[in-house]
């Protein structure tokens, strides 16, 4: 049994060696008793579950099993609340940080409105925003290829709300995660009932708010206002929407939780390829707490061959996803440290060095090794590089007003009185910034003169205008069928480009 237990010791993520086809065991009576025996043992032993064939939260008859994660303490859970509480405070007072008279941060997609650290941005820039995504998932990709799921932890706002605001709720109302058990153990009695509706009252309250929040970055904190100042049957649609997904909302903190970082978040998921045994993770130190055992205060643990782990199952009771860090690397694990917290505590309360479960790769720990620069790092940090300065590039080229001059499909000169030839263009001008403006073209190269067809050009913010114009030269600087000419582009009087084209004119051989 000793030797099957070995074999199944959690936390090593082992798999058995591939075993060449000539050497693999036959079928024998042997063999079969062998696997009844690792049947045996694993039916046996609860410490050994299938917690690799199935998710802590789940029951095997497919029951939500519920979490009830004990409040954690300590120095990096004390980190964690100032991050969250700094990303908190940015998400609240960001609608209402306004650069030049518009919002800081603008994300209209109903009007195509965009505003990114007060720089309007317009469906012509979607390239800058498909590359900047692109490397924004690359970014995460690398990150995680080195640093595990850290980001789900500290910055991740499901993890945020729901540790630092919703957790928090329920354990002001609720009492600790024994009294919360209790509560929900216990039949519906006055105490039960108040704190239930008062807890998802609250719930549902900030769900409101929230949304309101991300109300504020589509439409503006103004708007937002103004409609509050409406009455509310002007706008009885848009009140419904913000019901509707407020209660979406309090639907995933009141009830999904965690399952959202277990099943439905596609970057949780995507971690069994993208770590490896270099990635740091939140990693139990099998080598130093195994063999685990009670703690004897009048016990040497080395004398008597135990590890460093006492089997208090602290790190167990502080996780919010329910699984057993001691296991191993699983895919619930949020990388929170919840559970690094939990057992340094223990450590400093036995005596014993703190970083039973620490942040480190799988090598480090299993060959004591440091951190190696592999050559899937180079490759992402490599394509990261390249990306950003790209984007950087595309950033520092984009321009407030974007032309372009054409002449017109299809369109050959004329000759537009005895002396002089004319050509038809086509102005094209995006104007990205957010005032008004009319727009001019005239002619630098050769001399001559532009007379502009229909109404001024003038564009509204975000618009894109187009305009007719003739350039009309004198017959004798039409001197080949491709004359160059240069135009200039003004905007409110100032010149905002200079674009050069050809002029068609007459082949000379055919007018001779
Ligand atoms: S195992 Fe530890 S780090 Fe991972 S989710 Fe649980 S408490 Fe957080
Ligand atoms: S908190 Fe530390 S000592 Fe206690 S069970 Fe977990 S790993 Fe072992």
């Amino acid at each position: 049994m000793s030797i099957i237990r070995l074999y199944l010791l959690p936390g090593r993520a082992v798999c058995p060696e591939p075993v060449e086809e000539e050497s693999k065991p036959k079928k024998t009576f042997e063999t079969a008793a062998c696997f009844a025996l690792i049947k045996f043992a694993m039916d046996e032993t609860e410490e050994f579950d299938d917690f690799r064939d199935r998710i802590s939260t789940i029951a095997s008859d497919g029951q939500r099993l519920w979490v009830y994660p004990k409040k954690p303490k300590g120095r990096l859970y004390n980190y964690r609340k100032i991050v969250s509480l700094v990303l908190l405070a940015i998400f609240f007072l960001i609608p209402f940080i306004k650069v030049q008279g518009d919002p800081l941060i603008l994300l209209n997609i109903l009007e195509r409105e965009f505003i990114i650290f007060g720089m309007p941005f317009f469906p012509q820039d979607f390239y800058l925003f498909v590359l900047s995504m692109i490397a924004f998932i690359v970014f995460i990709v690398l990150f995680t290829v080195i640093f595990g799921r850290i980001f789900c932890g500290w910055l991740c706002p499901q993890t945020i709300f729901m540790e630092f605001i919703y957790r928090q709720i329920e354990y002001a109302i609720e009492g600790n995660n024994s009294k919360q058990r209790k509560l929900d153990s216990s039949p519906y009695d006055f105490n039960n009932i108040w704190r239930k509706s008062l807890k998802h009252f609250v719930f549902y309250l900030i769900s409101l708010i929230t949304v309101i929040w991300f109300l504020a970055y589509v439409i503006g904190m103004d708007r937002v206002i103004e409609i509050s100042k409406d009455s509310p049957v002007e706008h009885l649609l848009g009140y419904f929407g913000i019901f509707v997904i407020a209660a979406i909302h309090y639907l995933v903190f009141a009830k999904l939780r965690e399952q959202v970082c277990i099943i439905i978040c596609p970057y949780g998921r995507l971690q069994g390829v993208l770590l490896d045994r270099n990635s740091i993770v939140v990693s139990y130190d099998y080598k130093r707490g195994e063999p685990r055992g009670k703690f004897n205060p009048l016990e040497n643990r080395n004398d008597v061959g135990k590890g460093n782990c006492i089997d208090c199952g602290n790190c167990v009771q502080v996780c919010p996803t329910g699984i057993d860090i001691r296991n191993g690397t699983q895919l619930e694990c949020i990388n929170c440290t919840a559970c690094i917290d939990a057992c340094n505590s223990i450590m400093k309360r036995t005596h014993q060095p703190e970083g039973l479960i620490r942040y480190a790769s799988e090598r480090t720990i299993a060959d004591n090794t440091p951190l190696k620069f592999n050559v899937r790092i180079l490759f992402y940090s490599t394509v990261l590089t390249g990306l950003l300065l790209l984007i950087g590039y595309l950033f520092s080229q984009r321009t407030a007003i974007e032309t372009t001059v054409l002449r017109m499909s299809g369109s050959m000169y004329q000759d537009y009185d005895e002396t002089h030839f004319s050509n038809i263009y086509v102005l094209q001008v995006i104007n990205k910034t957010r005032e008004s403006l009319p727009v001019e073209v005239e002619v630098i190269k050769p001399n001559g003169e532009v007379k502009m067809m229909g109404d001024p050009l003038v564009l509204g913010k975000g618009e894109v205008g187009i305009a007719n114009f003739l350039l009309v030269l004198d017959k004798d600087d039409v001197k080949t069928s491709q004359t160059n000419v240069t135009f200039r582009i003004l905007a409110n009087g100032k010149e905002v480009d200079q674009i050069k084209t050809s002029f068609v004119g007459p082949n000379r051989l055919d007018t001779k």
